[in-house]
């Protein structure tokens, strides 16, 4: 996320600290990756919505879900207007990231190695997710 950048849910540090798990914290607010393969959400399949662990918004649908087989839990398109991307020139290399667009948390990057229709791939932080089944 821009460090920079206003949105429409606006929290403290402290107020994040005190709504989010340590886990949360460290990778909605502070750009952290979780481990590859962790995530339980990896093994979601059910229909259903994927939500910002943070604010609660609306981020993809469980049927642009997909296995990248990257230990993540991917996707190829997320909702109309659910995420904000920015540059991220963080450990040596030049990738898209991609935030919540209503809280500015980080959610992971996109990639353009995805499947068909669009040739993304959302690579997610399982922990940046809440998945609500229908
Ligand atoms: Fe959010």
């Amino acid at each position: 996320m821009n460090d920079k950048a206003t949105f429409p849910v606006h929290k403290t540090e402290e107020e994040w600290r005190k709504e989010l798990t340590s886990q949360q914290f460290h990778v909605l607010r502070e750009h952290g990756t979780e481990h590859a393969g962790t995530s339980p959400l990896n093994d979601e399949h059910r229909p259903g919505l994927f939500r910002c662990a943070a604010c609660g918004q609306e981020l993809f649908n469980a049927t642009t879900k997909y296995d990248s087989c990257s230990g993540w839990p991917s996707f190829f398109k997320p909702l109309d207007g659910a995420i904000g991307t920015s540059v991220d020139n963080r450990h040596f290399m030049r990738r898209t990231e991609v935030h919540c667009a209503r809280c500015g948390s980080h959610l992971g990057h996109v990639f353009p190695d995805g499947p068909e229709p669009t040739g993304l791939r959302y690579c997610m932080n399982g922990v940046s997710l809440k998945f609500e089944p229908v």
